[in-house]
């Protein structure tokens, strides 16, 4: 009904204390006016019976009319009203309002009529705001008259008028106290409710750290205890929440597994950068978009419908599009408040395939060059113990050979250490300034002359003003032979190799080179060496392999090589922060490059 807490409270008492101020006003002036009226009554009949004794002699000789006006008139003025002296014949013999006039009508009066009949004090009630009484004469007990007093009430009550007024005015005045005094306890009270209420809006506005000073021990300033200690739990409930927050996301943001999760109708909500890359979308793209628009892959989307379908965890292995792209995708279901969900989890185990394909064909490699030299070692041997042992010159001959064959094991034993030694980290380099001709020149010269059996012409061209490298001369003279010694290998005779190197920046190595994880700068200073042939080239297929250990290009196979060359040439080039690369053509030729970090030739010129 009254929308405000102060009105709620003050209305009530404002109306009780009107109601009430009025009732007494009522009843009091009531009881005070029955009191006054009643003692005038007692006065009027005193004064009738008075002024009967008095006028009883004149009455009883059957007076005249009007002719007891003189006697009446004084009385009159006595009683302060009216007086009337009526004969028992119902003459009106004296009167002291309009004297002389002897034709009225006494009985006319209800109240003289009364007392004539029945000889007793009658009474008019309250006729035009008056008082009248009749009272009978007697004479030995014969009524012989009646006397008449009417007394005008107005002046009479005038005081109950007046107290009457009093107690109303009181009345209000209470009244108004009351209504101030209401007005003030209830704002009072109201005020800490409205301070309350701002300070809930600014809470749920966000701002949780507002407080208020509770300014009373009673009710509400428990209240106020009560509604502070909520605030400070909601706080430290939603920092809690926050830092968990915080810390959920940092996993989200950092983990290498992609995470989608889905409404149940399919749109995505959520999305993590590592799934935004595996599906090459972005991540504020992808959310309000459905699953099937942001993943793309089939496999994918009946995996999750079939999670839909069953409401059960869906596990799937797939290969995507035959590239060589292997997923694992987790679908689970799950309840997300009132609301359902999905949880897709997409592992990337492209890598782990592939390195379980080149550890499968470095098992199957490795036994495949043991067992060569192995078995002819065994036909060796078996060759002597059926006689060809007394053979001296042939049992020479066989030793010879077994002699190479050893050769080849422990070449490809020491080969194999060696690289499992670079790739565990167990060599040490040497890092020095180093100029490019004093890791180039060396092996060239060194292969010069298998070069000439095979009638190769072998060039090396290097610019004058190259910058120095960082380099362990040693090692990379390795990776050079090893270059060199492939390109003598796979170039048919008569052809050309040629050895070049520039001076280039770090953007310059190619995205699919073979580069160390920690690699040169984008703009540091690199040195690019190539080792040019006009050989056999390498089939496109085994261009992204040929760095393996034990990879070999299917041509060439009976090369005699170990096909650990390239391996130990690549975990060099990277253990110096460089990288190493090849084009190639099949048929025409191939090129290698390897890339070292070169020293500027500002700071050269600083260091000599
Ligand atoms: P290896 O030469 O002992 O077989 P490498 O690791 O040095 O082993 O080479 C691996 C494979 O790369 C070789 O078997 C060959 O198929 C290919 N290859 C390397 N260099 C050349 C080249 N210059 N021309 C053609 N093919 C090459």
């Amino acid at each position: 009904m009254f929308p405000s807490i102060r009105w709620r409270i003050t209305v009530p008492f404002v109306v009780l204390t009107l109601v009430t101020m009025l009732w007494i006003t009522g009843t009091v002036t009531d009881q005070v006016r029955s009191a006054r009226l009643a003692d005038m009554r007692e006065q009027l009949l005193v004064q009738a019976q008075l002024i009967g004794d008095a006028v009883a002699e004149r009455l009883a000789a059957a007076p005249v009319a009007g002719s007891l006006d003189p006697e009446a008139q004084r009385w009159a003025q006595a009683v302060g009203g009216r007086v009337t002296i009526v004969h028992r014949s119902g003459a009106v013999v004296g009167d002291s309002a309009q004297a002389g006039s002897q034709s009225r009508e006494a009985q006319a009066w209800p109240e003289v009529r009364r007392a004539l009949n029945q000889g007793e004090t009658a009474e008019a009630s309250d006729v035009e705001g008056s008082l009248r009484m009749a009272v009978p004469v007697r004479r030995d007990q014969e009524i012989i008259g009646v006397v008449r007093i009417v007394l005008p009430l107005g002046e009479a009550l005038a005081e109950v008028r007046a107290l009457q007024q009093m107690l109303l005015w009181a009345a209000l005045g209470i009244t108004g106290l009351v209504l101030a005094m209401g007005l003030l306890i209830a704002n009072r009270t109201a005020r800490p409710v409205l301070q309350l209420t701002a300070v809930a809006n600014r809470l749920a506005d966000g701002d949780l750290s507002v407080r208020l000073q509770p300014a009373t021990r009673d009710e509400v300033g428990e209240l106020t205890r009560a509604f502070n200690r909520m605030a400070a739990e909601m706080q430290a409930q939603m920092e809690t929440l926050a830092k968990e927050r915080g810390r959920l996301a940092a996993v989200l943001e950092n983990m290498a597994d992609g995470v989608v999760i889905t409404g149940p109708d399919g749109h995505v909500r959520l999305i993590n950068p590592s799934a935004a890359r595996l599906l090459d979308v972005t991540p504020t793209g992808a959310i309000g978009q459905t699953f099937a628009q942001v993943v793309r892959h089939y496999q994918v989307i009946d995996l999750w419908q079939q999670c839909r379908r069953q409401q059960e965890i869906q596990v799937g292995e797939l290969e995507l599009d035959r590239r060589g792209i292997f997923w694992q995708v987790i679908v689970t279901p799950f309840h997300e408040a009132e609301e359902q969900g999905y949880l897709v989890i997409i592992q990337d185990l492209s890598r782990i395939r592939r390195l379980e394909t080149v550890r499968r064909d470095f098992v199957s490699n490795i036994s495949h060059e043991l067992r060569t030299p192995l078995a002819s070692l065994k036909a060796l041997v078996e060759t002597l113990r059926d006689g060809a042992l007394d053979d001296r010159p042939a049992a020479e001959h066989f030793l010879d050979r077994m002699d190479t064959e050893v050769d080849a094991l422990t070449q490809m034993v020491q080969e194999l250490l060696e690289l499992s030694r670079i790739e565990s980290g167990q060599v040490g380099l040497r890092l020095a300034p180093t100029p490019v001709s004093a890791i180039v020149e060396p092996p060239v010269a060194r292969l010069a002359a298998q070069a000439e059996r095979k009638d190769l012409t072998v060039t090396v061209n290097l610019p004058d003003d190259l910058p120095l490298v960082w380099a362990d001369a040693e090692r990379i003279q390795q990776v050079v032979t090893n270059l060199v010694h492939n390109a003598i290998k796979f170039t048919p005779e008569g052809g050309r190799i040629e050895v070049r190197a520039r001076a280039g920046v770090g953007h310059e190595i190619p995205a699919n080179s073979q580069r160390a994880a920690v690699t040169v700068d984008g703009d540091a200073p690199v040195v690019i060496v190539s080792v040019a042939d006009t050989g056999i080239g390498i089939p496109a297929r085994d261009l992204s392999r040929i760095f393996e250990r034990f990879y070999k290009a299917d041509r060439a196979r009976g090369s005699g090589g170990t096909g650990l060359g390239l391996a130990i040439a690549r975990h060099l080039v990277q253990s110096h922060r460089g990288a190493i690369w090849v084009e190639s053509v099949e048929g025409k030729g191939s090129t290698f490059y390897f890339a070292l970090p070169a020293i500027a030739n500002g700071e050269r010129r600083k260091g000599t």
